[in-house]
């Protein structure tokens, strides 16, 4: 078993470079979901504790937006090294508060530490731009200057990455931040706030606000005018009201929400790869990530000789607590969780679809679902529109590559699909076709700080990672250079 990751285990919020309790002395528990086991309590900050971190990071703003780039990069670059060192650390504490397998939590410190690493070279590249002029005695240029406060919300799935994405690039860029992390996952974003401390990050730069009301935090930090970005993560449902509230003063906007994600396996597949592309692509965090496979549609003429494979590997799947060796599909987040899934499980069921394996709670108890494949699944399966968020692979066929494409793009959302073939000409085709911002082609894992990763339709709006990230956290200011003779 792992030892205990006590000397980061944060209690407190950071307002202003202060570690401090919320001004109501209120507190809530933080648990383990594996088996509710107590890992810590947090300040259950309110409206006034997140007022007084948006004023913090203002009164930061003009020191660090004037910074230069090399400086706040040195100190990002440090993050990036503190980050790196204490991995193991940082592992076991987001196994503990958010279910997911160690191997995988130390992958995604991995992951996380890429995009610190990534925004500290990117805070050197803000260029500006010359333009050719229109008038013999102007000169005409573009800056790009921090856009100011940045407001992060960030959800319980990626405790550590889903931070660092958002958080690092706005500081790249010389913006000021106010994090509101998960409630369920609170102990991850504190120690990060710690090693970024420890790297040299100047008070009020980074703030961080513990609560249990998101809806009421999370609207200040959309309304407040001091605000000038507002950068989310989560959910479609709260992303449109995010969206709709920071209409009101015109905040500069960044959505990463929900998706449904289409896993297509075409007859010219390699099979074998299609197979564990899937089981990568589905079951990563027990099937609870937004770029997870949410239907996997196979053409007819392969469907035979995938779902027995595809089904066999499934059942090979270790269900297991986050910190046993080897666990791979670890539990349920919390209940509701259980609830949705179990939902869906039973409205395909109850639609005609067949488990080729799983398909009820585990053996473990608790939060613990079998793996499980249905085939026979239809449009009329709520499994097909809903996201799942969890550990069920409904199965589809289709009969031409027309058919798969309009299935795969008959949904809402737009974020991530995937799909096997080898004829080039159809993986052109096809990929052109998918509507989604991103693409897996003969693979079932897609991210990496150096290319774009967001969505499109109700998936979202602006991309995190790549030479654009920063973009999202700077504006343009054109400068009309007048009286040049
Ligand atoms: P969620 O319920 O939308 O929560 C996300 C964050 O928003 C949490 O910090 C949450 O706080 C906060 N929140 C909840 N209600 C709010 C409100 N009324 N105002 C302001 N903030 C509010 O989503 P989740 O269940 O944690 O995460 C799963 C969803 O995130 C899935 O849909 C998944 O696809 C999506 N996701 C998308 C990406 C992407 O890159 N596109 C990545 C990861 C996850 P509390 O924790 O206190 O409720």
């Amino acid at each position: 078993m792992a030892s205990t990751p006590a000397p980061l285990l944060h209690e407190q919020a950071y307002i202003d470079g202060q570690w401090t309790s919320a001004a109501s002395g209120r507190t809530f528990p933080v648990k383990d979901p594996a088996n509710d086991a107590l890992i810590g309590r947090v300040p259950d900050m309110d409206a006034a504790d997140v007022t007084r971190a948006i004023e913090a990071a203002h009164a930061a703003f003009p020191a660090w937006s004037t910074a230069l780039a090399a400086d706040r990069a040195a100190i990002l670059k440090r993050w990036h090294a503190a980050v790196t060192a204490h991995g193991r650390e940082l592992a076991e504490i987001m196994t503990r508060e958010c279910g997911k397998p160690l191997a995988e939590s130390i992958g995604e410190v991995r992951y996380g530490a890429s995009f610190i690493d990534w925004s500290a070279e990117q805070a050197r590249r803000v260029n500006g731009e010359i333009i050719p002029t229109d008038q013999r005695s102007r000169r005409l240029l573009v800056l790009r200057q921090p856009v100011g406060v940045v407001a992060a919300i960030t959800p319980w799935n990626f405790p550590l990455s889903m931070i660092t994405r958002k958080v690092s690039p706005a500081l790249a860029a010389g913006c000021t931040v106010v994090l509101k992390p998960a409630e369920l996952t609170p102990f991850t974003a504190l120690a990060l706030a710690q090693l970024a401390e420890e790297a040299g990050l100047p008070a009020g730069v980074l703030n961080l606000v513990t609560t249990t009301d998101a809806k009421r935090v999370g609207g200040v930090m959309s309304t407040h005018p001091l605000v000038r970005k507002v950068t989310f993560t989560g959910s479609t449902a709260v992303g449109k009201l995010l969206m709709a509230q920071a209409a009101g003063t015109v905040k500069k906007i960044s959505l990463e929400l929900g998706g449904n994600a289409p896993f297509l396996v075409f007859d010219d597949a390699d099979i074998d790869a299609a197979v564990e592309g899937a089981i990568a692509s589905k079951f990563r965090n027990s099937g609870q990530t937004c770029v997870c496979a949410n239907r996997v549609l196979v053409q007819e003429g392969i469907a035979e000789a995938f779902i027995p494979r595809f089904t066999a590997a499934v059942e090979r799947l270790k269900v297991a607590p986050g910190l046993e060796e080897g666990a791979q599909v670890g539990p349920m987040i919390d209940d509701k969780g259980v609830a949705k899934v179990m939902r869906l499980l039973q409205d395909a069921i109850a639609h005609g679809a067949q488990v080729a394996t799983g398909g009820k709670a585990h053996a473990l108890g608790g939060r613990f679902i079998e793996p499980t494949v249905l085939t026979g699944v239809t449009q009329a399966m709520a499994c097909t529109r809903e996201e799942i968020f969890g550990p069920v692979a409904p199965v589809q066929t289709f009969r031409t590559e027309a058919e798969g494409i309009a299935l795969a793009n008959d949904t809402v959302f737009g974020l991530a699909a995937y799909f096997y073939a080898r004829d080039s000409a159809r993986i052109w085709r096809v990929g052109e076709a998918l509507e989604y911002g991103m693409v897996g082609i003969n693979t079932g894992l897609i991210s990496t700080a150096v290319a774009p990763f967001g969505g499109v339709k109700e998936s979202g709006i602006g991309r995190e990672g790549s030479t654009h990230a920063l973009e999202e956290f700077t504006e343009m200011k054109y400068l009309s250079l007048a009286g040049l003779g």
